[in-house]
């Protein structure tokens, strides 16, 4: 049996890339796992890959940009599962372009997803952890949240958002035994970059020299070797990048 074992991880994003590679690693380790996106059609063919394993996969239709979605998300994750043991706050959005170009609505949905969408699921777990004082929030950021790249002056924003926060969030936790962890990862090859269809970043990432990415589950390996870490060690914060990458 692993520290996974039975624990109920919320996992948002799980309907692809990152997300749904990590689901099935948690799984794999023995984890209930309320498996959280839009795209059910994605987490149901997720729970079903899902069955062999020792652990389970609960696909919820989730909307973080919706609170009530958020507030229901939660409520029937705890009751086919219990209370929550870990967060993964992984859903994300990253529509590139350079600022000129006004992309308001792009700029405005990203913060949703990638700022308040990681608010209201924090907000569907506190006071529960910190009532057993218990659990872990796992989040999901970027490199761009420790560097600022041209053409992703917005999406750079929600991420040192998300480092600022997790940071405070983290010491504050502290006296309720609640653990905090920012997974950074660099380029991986997931549908993110196909979020971009601003055809001046198109054409920069169609002529970045060739290297080779990271994969979902090398950053799903990492997560749940955090998640299995003793109780008393928390790793604040891991920053994952290809060899081949630079910045
Ligand atoms: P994907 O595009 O493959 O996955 C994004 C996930 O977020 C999908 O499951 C999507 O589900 C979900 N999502 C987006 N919007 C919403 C929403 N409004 N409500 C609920 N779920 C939503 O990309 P990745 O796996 O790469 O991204 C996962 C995380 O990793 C993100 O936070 C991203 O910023 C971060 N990251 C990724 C890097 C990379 O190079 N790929 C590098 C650094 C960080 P659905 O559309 O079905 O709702």
């Amino acid at each position: 049996m692993t520290t996974l074992h039975n624990q109920h991880v919320i996992l948002t994003g799980a309907s692809s890339g990152i997300g749904e590679a990590t689901a099935l690693a948690l799984a794999e380790r023995g984890a209930r796992v309320s498996a959280c996106a839009r795209r059910t059609d994605r987490l149901r063919s997720l729970a079903a890959r899902a069955q062999t394993l020792p652990g389970a996969v609960l696909p919820l239709g989730c909307d973080v940009a919706d609170a009530a979605s958020v507030r229901a998300m939660a409520e029937r994750a705890r009751a086919a599962f219990g209370p929550v043991d870990a967060l993964i706050n992984n859903a994300g959005v990253m529509p590139l372009s350079f600022m000129d170009k006004c992309h308001e609505q792009e700029w405005l949905s990203t913060v949703e997803v990638n700022v308040q969408g990681v608010l209201r699921c924090l907000a569907a777990v506190i006071p529960e952890m910190v009532a057993r004082r218990r659990g872990h929030i796992v989040n999901v950021s970027s490199v761009a949240g420790r560097r600022v790249f041209p053409g992703a002056a917005v999406y750079c924003g929600t991420k040192a958002f998300v480092h600022a926060m997790s940071e405070g969030l983290r010491s504050e936790m502290v006296k309720h035994n609640v653990r905090v962890t920012i997974i950074a990862p660099g380029l991986v090859r997931t549908e993110l970059q196909s979020h971009t269809t601003d055809p001046d970043i198109v054409e920069r990432m169609r002529s970045r020299p060739p290297m080779r990415w990271l994969e979902a589950a090398d950053i799903a390996r990492e997560i749940v070797t955090v998640l299995e870490r003793p109780d008393h060690v928390c790793v604040n914060e891991m920053l994952i990048r290809p060899t081949d990458q630079e910045n």
